[in-house]
């Protein structure tokens, strides 16, 4: 297999290298691996000066060529799915089955995108003889996007998706620490024949980034996945120059489990989920509300199954989860477990470090966690799950709400009745039932509160991308 990458900004249809790197840590075992380029000012100077030309170029070409070029790049990234999985593994630590699933779900996303991009239709409304009202949706400008580390190559796929479809130009810093599958993505649409300008990717310190970008009147919006922390930064940024802003941040999943369902398959399938990406997911499942008469079944299994995930190295066929992304996430499990202990909860499945090479940690379950632990408030991020018995569907919606975030929610139950009240009282953007899958490409995928707002994917992904203009035409003065 190849090796890892040569990063490089890509700006105006070229590769560029810069003379400061940051250092790209393989999380098995912190040994470098590669050098991300670090943008200067002049290098986003030229970034906005080719994307101001990309847009010119892109907002005026037919929809259907470039839904054409998008599909593409689409292919060709499925035909290098082998070579951008292990780059991803190596840099992020995932297994590599799921750094597969990852590209294909990226893949997924640009192919969805492109066949809206030939669906954002306008309408005509009725009017007095010799004048028509037309509304037409029109690409935005010049996106300025950031994406993080947790998923190399469908985070970026998502905005670079967005933004293409709908005729703007982008620039697109992706994460530092796991540059490798944004790069590829820079790569298949060069390859594709993107015109020159049209995707620029940077990297760099994302504090001087964003602000740089963010104040630059050709950025028309601002498009983040992250935390709720720098989300609320960045929003802030953009209110004082009247942007708008497209927020994907945390999350902190409720899944309720009443006593109608089989909770034994349901903890097995539960604590699968836990396990994927090393729980480094804002749809995450992470505060389990199970009906008392089901608990211990439901805790028993998942936590069975909990303990004989096979952690190690993602490229190993038999590694169902990895190591975490980055050392910030292991002092965060460590944290939030000795805090849930002091508290009172108990401890029944793993909760320390593997060794002091890597940045491995086992899927921990916490149970009775008091709701004062700064884990019922705080997102793990991170292979942490807590189950707590509740006495009713009353209390387990209650404290499903009991959080400022809002993304993901989940149910386990074969009760119609319960499901509709689910999806009357849930506060989320999305609740799933018997299924621990968030979203797909053909459904809209955000929060409420403080996990954000706008969405990305199904016949609402684009709406953030596009303005409304509106055309009064009367046939003659
Ligand atoms: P962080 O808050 O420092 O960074 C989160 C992301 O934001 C990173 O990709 C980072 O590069 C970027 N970022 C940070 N400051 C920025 C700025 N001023 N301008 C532009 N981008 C900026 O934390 P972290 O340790 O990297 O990640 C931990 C937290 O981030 C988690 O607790 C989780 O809530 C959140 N996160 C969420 C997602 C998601 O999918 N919603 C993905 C990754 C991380």
């Amino acid at each position: 297999m190849s090796n890892y990458p040569d990063l490089q900004l890509y700006i105006g249809g070229a590769w560029r290298r810069t003379s400061d790197t940051l250092p790209v840590v393989n999380p098995v075992d912190e040994s470098v691996i590669g050098a991300t380029p670090v943008a200067t000012e002049r290098d986003l100077d030229d970034a906005l000066t080719a994307a101001a030309d990309g847009l010119k170029v892109w907002s005026r070409t037919a929809p259907s060529q470039r839904a054409r070029i998008i599909r593409k790049a689409a292919a060709l990234m499925r035909e290098r799915i082998d070579e951008i999985a292990f780059d991803i593994t190596r840099e992020h630590g995932k297994p590599l089955a799921q750094a597969h699933l990852e590209v294909i779900r990226g893949c997924e996303f640009f192919e969805w995108d492109a066949g809206e991009a030939q669906r954002t239709y306008g309408r005509v409304i009725p009017s007095e003889p010799g004048t028509r009202y037309v509304v037409h949706h029109q690409p935005i400008g010049t996106v300025a996007a950031f994406s993080p580390w947790n998923f190399p190559m469908s985070q970026p796929a998502r905005k670079v998706a967005g933004a293409l479809a709908a005729g703007c130009s982008i620039i697109l810093k992706a994460a530092e620490e796991t540059p490798a599958g944004a790069l590829h993505i820079a790569r298949a649409f060069h390859d594709a024949g993107l015109p020159a300008g049209v995707l620029n990717l940077v990297f760099g310190v994302p504090a001087r980034i964003s602000e740089y970008l963010i104040s630059r009147d050709q950025v028309r919006l601002i498009a983040f996945t992250g935390s709720t922390a720098v989300g609320k930064h960045l929003a802030g940024l953009a209110a004082q120059h009247i942007k708008p802003v497209l927020m994907e941040l945390g999350g902190h999943a409720p899944v309720i489990v009443c006593d109608d369902t089989d909770p034994a398959r349901a903890g097995e399938i539960s604590a699968i989920r836990k396990a994927r990406n090393a729980g480094q997911v804002c749809t995450s499942p992470t505060r389990f509300f199970v009906d008392e008469k089901s608990f211990d079944a439901f805790s028993a299994s998942f936590v069975e199954r909990a303990k004989a995930v096979t952690i190690g190295n993602g490229l190993d066929a038999s590694t169902e989860m990895g190591p975490l992304a980055n050392h910030r996430r292991i002092e965060a499990m460590e944290v939030l477990v000795a805090d849930a202990v002091a508290s009172g909860a108990r401890l029944v499945a793993g909760g320390e470090r593997i060794g002091n090479r890597g940045y491995f940690f086992p899927v921990t379950v916490l149970t009775n966690v008091p709701d004062s632990a700064r884990i019922m408030q705080e997102e793990p991020f991170g292979p942490l799950a807590v189950i707590n018995p509740v006495a009713s569907l009353d209390e387990a919606i209650e404290k499903a709400n009991s959080v400022p975030f809002g993304l993901a929610a989940y149910a386990f139950t074969d009760s119609a009745a319960n499901v509709d009240r689910l999806t009357e009282e849930i506060e989320a953007g999305n609740l799933s039932v018997n299924t621990l899958e968030a979203s797909v490409p053909e459904t809209p995928f955000g929060g409420i509160k403080e996990s954000g707002y706008g969405r990305e994917g199904g016949t609402e992904g684009l709406t953030h991308y596009t303005v409304v203009k509106n055309l009064s035409h009367r046939m003659s003065v």
